[in-house]
């Protein structure tokens, strides 16, 4: 069997994280704190959790012309994802500051940079390049840039509308697979329930959406009456950053792999509770033998 293949059109950041005692108030200083620095964005965290379920996986996106973004670019490769369709941008690389106290509270400041400088004619030429494949993409670069990203798919698309914000009916007609969280879909539909949230926005694509509910698994609906939960395995979550990311990342090889869709949903909620076990959004993406068990 050819490796199923993955097109992430999305954002790549640099995660700076400073965890210590107590969160800073307005114009305070925190000393004392321990500092990390990982690699981060929606689209990145997804496109290794895809790479290590055994993917053939590229990335399109932007960084910028500085030292995190060739930092991006090499932790990227160091997974096999195929980088060529990143461009570098004068605007600086994304970057995501990170408070974390005592008791695992954060406060996160993010400065997209490069991302929201992803250009639509950049993404068209680079997703088909890439051929046949599940396209990835998500709300983090601009909305011109997931429409072409849609456009050029030859494969089925899915789109994480995350952060909620803006979704057109330009987009939602080329049918792409949503995955919200549950916030993000009472958000996009006004509908608090997420079962009534998912059957709107299922209607508005005429695709199947799948509503993530964290512990609980995902939600998915094809139309109002046809509606099934996949639940998630019980563990004892570390860090649940990065969740969402690994259930994307594995829905999308799932569907490049051929399967049917419960399936695949199965196998990305399996994924995503796998992730959690670790401190980190990617350090706990799985890799394919570890699934199984
Ligand atoms: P996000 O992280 O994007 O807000 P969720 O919190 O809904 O999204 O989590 C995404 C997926 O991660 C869930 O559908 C589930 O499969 C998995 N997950 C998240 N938290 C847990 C948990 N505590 N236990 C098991 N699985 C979890």
């Amino acid at each position: 069997m050819p490796r199923p293949r993955v097109i992430v059109v999305g954002s790549i950041n640099t995660d700076l994280v400073v965890v210590g005692e107590r969160l800073p108030a307005p114009g305070e200083t925190v000393s004392g704190g321990r500092f990390s620095q990982h690699g981060g964005g929606k689209g990145a965290n997804a496109a290794v959790a895809a790479a290590r379920l055994g993917a053939a996986v590229t990335m399109v996106g932007a960084v910028g012309s500085d030292a995190f973004g060739d930092e991006a670019l090499e932790l990227l490769e160091r997974e096999g994802i195929e980088t060529g369709g990143v461009a570098r941008t004068e605007a600086p690389t994304g970057v995501a500051l990170i408070n974390v106290d005592a008791g695992g509270e954060n406060q996160i400041a993010v400065a997209s940079g490069a991302n929201q400088q992803v250009e639509a004619a950049a993404v068209e030429r680079a997703v088909r390049d890439a051929g046949p494949g599940v396209v990835l993409t998500n709300h983090e670069i601009p909305l011109a840039a997931r429409l072409a990203a849609a456009r050029a798919a030859r494969g089925p698309v899915v789109l994480n509308p995350a952060p909620a914000g803006e979704i057109t009916d330009e987009l939602l007609a080329l049918g792409p697979i949503l995955t919200p969280n549950a916030g993000e879909a009472a958000e996009l539909t006004g509908e608090q329930d997420p079962a009534a949230a998912a059957a709107v926005l299922a209607a508005r694509t005429g695709a199947p959406t799948l509503v993530t509910l964290g512990a609980r698994g995902a939600l998915c609906a094809r139309k109002v009456s046809d509606t099934f939960l996949a639940a998630a395995p019980q563990v004892t979550p570390v860090d649940t950053t990065g969740a969402g990311d690994a259930f994307n990342g594995a829905l999308a090889v799932a569907l490049a792999e051929g399967r049917r869709l419960r399936d695949a949903v199965t196998f990305a909620v399996a994924v995503a509770a796998l992730s959690t076990r670790a401190e980190g959004a990617r350090e706990g993406m799985p890799r394919r033998d570890e699934v199984g068990a």
